[in-house]
């Protein structure tokens, strides 16, 4: 039966999720005080990769964390002021690296991601931008055989959930990418994994192929959510009340301020991360590549070559600090020593993370008309089509084609 649903977000996940509802057959409007795809959507690497099955949690994290913090080049920072907000969710962060649970993710995480291209694939049809999706495969490259040998446990994680894996010495990662600094002894290539080469044009397209379905796009902050009788009714926007019937929420990091109001408190964090776009980098990347220490990705976009990264502990609303993206550049003189790098545009997006690696993508335990699907941290991208389909499962009573239980609202 065809319901009438509101959506709050228009990011990946957001406008995902809408247009397979939209394919149900369901009155679907989305409302967001951006434009689709203008928050974390916008800036990220790219990626796409159904192997993205290791969580960011592993075993041993603990002890890496002093060097990541002492290096000025390292992956990861923190703001001191903010650290005693940002401890329980650190807590329970480094609690989920236990072994049996780092397994349990990974089981997770492969079977929602490995549909990632299978669920693009009539969005990106219909809405005509198929062109986005590239599947060229990546490359991981390492400086040194005892970093490489330090990354074991993630690579038997892949390997063992069926992830096709080639070893790469310096010789075979010169002949996959030549323009690569002569500086990496050791490198994995992932044939079956792709990328999105303008991750903003994809969000936009889904949202304008999805107003020309029928859908509604409503630009407009949702202050406030109205509840009943064990059921939301309205929300309160910037533009007045708007009646509900069924609601979704998918407003990325700022899904657990919707959450509290819910009842229904979540550990969520803004994992921040940063990009580099350089528009004429006078040279070609033949696939996305990965420098594993420094936990960065490079990607040849449409728009240029970018390269995103980095994890900053800083709140959700504290100013950027584009320093950290200077790092970013850094790097990339270093691994590509050809790159011109003249013009180019810094971002910082928040990436919605949850302390087990793991999204929200559940119906709600406690109001009969509200289901969830935020928290994609890291695989956010690769996540939305494959979540924005299980959604539609749920809501229309359908039983999904994976197990949700890892996903569950109330696993806290
Ligand atoms: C540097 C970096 C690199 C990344 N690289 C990759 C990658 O290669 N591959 C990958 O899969 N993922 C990657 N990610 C992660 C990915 O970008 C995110 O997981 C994903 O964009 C999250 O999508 P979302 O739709 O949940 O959230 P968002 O895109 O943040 O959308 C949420 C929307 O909700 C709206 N909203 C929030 N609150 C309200 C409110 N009260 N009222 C109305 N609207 C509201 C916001 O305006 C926003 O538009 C990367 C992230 C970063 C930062």
């Amino acid at each position: 039966m065809a319901k009438k649903i509101t959506v709050i977000g228009a990011g990946i996940v957001g406008i995902a999720t809408a247009c397979y509802l939209k394919r149900d057959g369901h009155q679907v409007t989305v409302v967001d005080m951006r434009p689709p795809g203008e928050y974390c959507s916008f800036g990220n690497a790219g990626i796409l990769s159904p192997g993205s099955c290791v969580p960011q949690s592993m075993p041993g994290i603990l002890a890496k964390v002093p060097g990541y913090l002492a290096d000025p080049l390292g992956p990861l920072t923190v703001r001191w002021r903010y650290l005693p907000r940002a401890l329980p969710w650190l807590a329970r962060f480094i609690a989920a690296g236990r072994r049996e649970r780092v397994e349990r993710a990974a089981d997770a995480l492969r079977a929602l991601l490995r549909q990632t291209f299978d669920a693009y694939a009539p969005l990106v049809r219909d809405a005509g931008c198929a062109d986005l999706i590239r599947r060229t495969g990546y490359v991981v490259v390492y400086e040194t055989g005892r970093s490489y040998r330090g990354d074991a446990l993630a690579w038997k994680l892949r390997r063992e959930r069926g992830i096709a894996l080639e070893e790469l010495d310096a010789a075979g990662i010169g002949r996959l990418v030549p323009a690569l600094a002569k500086i990496y002894e050791k490198g994995v290539y992932l044939p079956e994994q792709g990328y999105v080469a303008n991750p903003e044009r994809l969000t936009k397209s889904l949202a304008a192929q999805f107003q020309k379905d029928g859908g509604t796009v409503l630009q407009r902050e949702v202050l406030d959510i109205g509840l009943r009788d064990g059921a939301v009714h309205a929300l309160e926007t910037g533009g007045g009340s708007l009646p509900v019937e069924t609601l979704v929420v998918c407003a990325g990091v700022h899904s657990g301020e919707l959450t509290a109001k819910l009842g229904e408190p979540v550990p969520i964090e803004a994992e921040r991360g940063y990009h580099v776009t350089f528009s004429d980098p006078a040279l070609e990347l033949p696939m996305p590549v990965s420098v594993a220490d420094a936990k960065f990705f490079v990607t040849p976009m449409e728009m240029g070559l970018r390269i995103a990264g980095q994890a900053e502990f800083a709140g959700i609303y504290a100013e950027p600090d584009y320093a950290r993206a200077d790092v970013l550049a850094r790097h990339l003189q270093r691994m590509l020593p050809g790159v011109r790098m003249a013009d180019s545009t810094k971002w910082m997006g928040r990436r919605p993370a949850m302390p087990d690696s793991l999204p929200v993508i559940s119906a709600s335990a406690k109001h009969r008309n509200v289901y969830y699907a935020f928290g994609h941290g890291h695989v956010g991208l690769c996540g939305g089509a494959p979540t924005g389909r299980i959604i539609a499962d749920l809501v229309s009573g359908r039983r999904p084609s994976i197990d949700v239980a890892p996903f569950r609202v109330d696993r806290f």
